[in-house]
């Protein structure tokens, strides 16, 4: 059988990526549904290449920007508008494999209404775990979807488990893992004199050292409330404790992650840094399909460092331990928060340093209640309030600056 798949975000980094790992397969997989946000252009010829059946687009106008840039001979595809297009073709039964790759909170309500039909979800957004894992989780579950971690660590973490371990939504941390040890590259500013963070530039932020990715998670890397995101991500993926998930600086971002076991064994996985590998292993999963990633040479790599984070230099990973072990507001509101801060940094509003203090602010603010957060409703009322107070924090650093 053919694999029919539904690329939610098709446009971005880790979309085209899935492109290109799909085309090179074409006995195996295809496309069905493509989604983008602003990239029309780039959606048509996407669209054409990959002879995708759907589209969806944001709005009406999107829609004309599509039709314009579809100069092709072939018959333009159905179009679906907005967010009720992306659960329409998130959940529908022409699709196996839903590829969950839009950035941000946005990602929730089509990768939930994925679990909820059941799909096989390839998860690469993390933003819709950290912002509701306690209803997204029971969702899969209850549903018998299948759920394939993409975010690289976490894909490491799954490949480094026995396959009885290889549960869509364990209840559960595995009986025999004593720690899982994410890796973190320590970004772009890894060395930098603390004091010279404030004045760093949204192009400084973005240039990773060994990574190719959008923008947010590239800021997201330099602050590593990235990591931050992940700790939680992981923490509803393999149904971890906060104090058994631990987080370690590798400069060369070849180990992936590793999982420690009672018997003192650690086992990791170790690849280029390139997406490719872990979307090939979730398309393919439980098989392994080439993915166009060159083969590693261990002794050109020479030597592999680990250290331990330094929280005063990445605080946004420090607010993100103390949100998992606080509360599910607290992880709606730093997830939120760091949407907004990060979006104002990259339009040159606040500073980079304002990152850290903006999530800490609305964290705190967030806190002063208790919340019912049972329902998506009020997941996302709370994102929302979350992100009033965060911008409202935002204007008024950037009107001191
Ligand atoms: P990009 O910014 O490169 O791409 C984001 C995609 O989402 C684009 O297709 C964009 O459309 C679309 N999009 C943006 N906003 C909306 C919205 N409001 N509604 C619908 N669609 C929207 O992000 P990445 O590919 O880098 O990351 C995607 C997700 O995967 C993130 O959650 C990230 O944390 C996670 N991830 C990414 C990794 C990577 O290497 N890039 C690694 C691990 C995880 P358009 O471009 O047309 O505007
Ligand atoms: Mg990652």
């Amino acid at each position: 059988m053919i694999q029919s798949v539904c690329i939610l975000g098709s446009t971005g980094s880790i979309g085209q990526n899935t492109l290109d790992v799909i085309a090179r397969h074409p006995d195996k997989m295809r496309v069905y549904a493509l989604t983008a946000f602003s990239r029309m252009t780039a959606l048509a010829h996407q669209a054409h290449a990959a002879k995708a059946q759907v589209v969806v687009v944001p709005d009406d106008e999107a829609c004309a920007q599509f039709k314009a840039a579809w100069q092709f001979e072939m018959t333009c595809p159905e179009i679906r508008l907005g967010k009720e297009g992306l659960i329409s073709v998130a959940t529908d039964s022409a699709v196996h494999t839903v590829m969950a790759a839009i950035v941000g909170v946005a990602c929730l309500e089509p990768a939930l209404a994925a679990a909820q039909a059941g799909k096989r979800i390839l998860l690469a957004n993390k933003e819709s775990l950290v912002a509701a894992g306690h209803i997204f989780m029971p969702a899969v579950r209850d549903n018998g979807a299948v759920l394939l971690p993409i975010d690289s660590e976490h894909n490491a973490m799954y490949q480094c488990l026995p396959t009885e371990a290889q549960i869509s939504a364990p209840l559960q941390p595995y009986k025999t893992i004593e720690r899982l040890i994410l890796t973190a590259s320590g970004g772009p500013f890894r060395d930098l004199e603390p004091r010279l963070l404030q004045a760093v530039t949204p192009a400084q932020a973005c240039n990773h050292p060994n990574w190719s990715m959008g923008r947010k998670i590239s800021v997201d890397s330099a602050t590593m409330a990235n990591k931050g995101l992940e700790v939680i991500e992981a923490h509803w993926l393999f149904a971890m404790p906060a104090a058994q998930i631990s987080v370690v600086v590798h400069p060369q971002s070849v180990v992936h992650s590793m999982v420690e076991y009672t018997d003192g064994s650690i086992l990791a996985q170790l690849g280029q840094p390139d997406m490719r590998t872990p979307i090939a292993y979730g398309l393919a999963y439980p098989e392994r399909i080439a993915s166009g990633v060159g083969l590693m040479d261990l002794l050109q790599l020479g030597s592999l460092e680990f250290s331990p984070p330094d929280y005063s230099r990445f605080p946004c990973l420090k607010l993100a331990f103390d949100a998992l072990n606080s509360s599910q507001a607290a992880c709606i509101a730093l997830n939120a928060a760091n949407e907004i801060a990060v979006e104002h940094f990259l339009q040159e509003k606040i500073r980079y340093t304002d990152i850290a203090t903006i999530i800490a602010h609305t964290i705190d603010q967030i806190e002063k209640q208790s919340y019912d957060l049972t329902t998506l409703g009020a997941v996302l009322d709370l994102d929302a309030e979350s992100r009033r107070i965060a911008e409202c924090y935002s204007h008024s650093l950037s009107s001191i600056h």
